[in-house]
């Protein structure tokens, strides 16, 4: 069965496509959309499988006031160490500091922005 509230998702996407984002996190479209997190992820992830957008893995370093990003790829790594600059640690990979970043395919956007309705 369709869901409804899903469109939401693609819609956001869209129009994000057309303007100056380059990346995006779910928590931004569900905050948007009024949607659970999970439920956006999972469209959003979908959108990855047809071809819309690329998920990349960021991870964050856990200490409190932190800012650093520790390492950016293709899937989660979870469970390896990264070295932090900025508190001179080696920090885990874990769920916990683990974060899904979104971004649009090149010919994703082209087509949007080419796109009139
Ligand atoms: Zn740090």
């Amino acid at each position: 069965m369709a869901d409804i509230e899903l469109f939401e998702v693609d819609i956001w996407v869209e129009v994000a496509a057309k303007g100056r984002v380059l990346y995006f996190y779910p928590s931004a479209v569900a905050s948007r959309t009024g949607l659970p997190v999970q439920k956006v992820f999972d469209r959003l992830i979908q959108l990855v499988d047809v071809g819309y957008l690329v998920v990349e893995w960021e991870v964050r370093c856990d200490n409190y006031n932190c800012p650093e990003v520790l390492s950016l790829s293709k899937e989660p790594p979870i469970g390896k160490y990264f070295y932090c600059e900025y508190c001179d640690e080696e920090i885990e990979c874990t769920p916990d500091n683990t974060f899904p970043r979104f971004s649009f395919c090149p010919g994703y956007k082209e087509m949007i922005k080419k796109k009139v309705v």
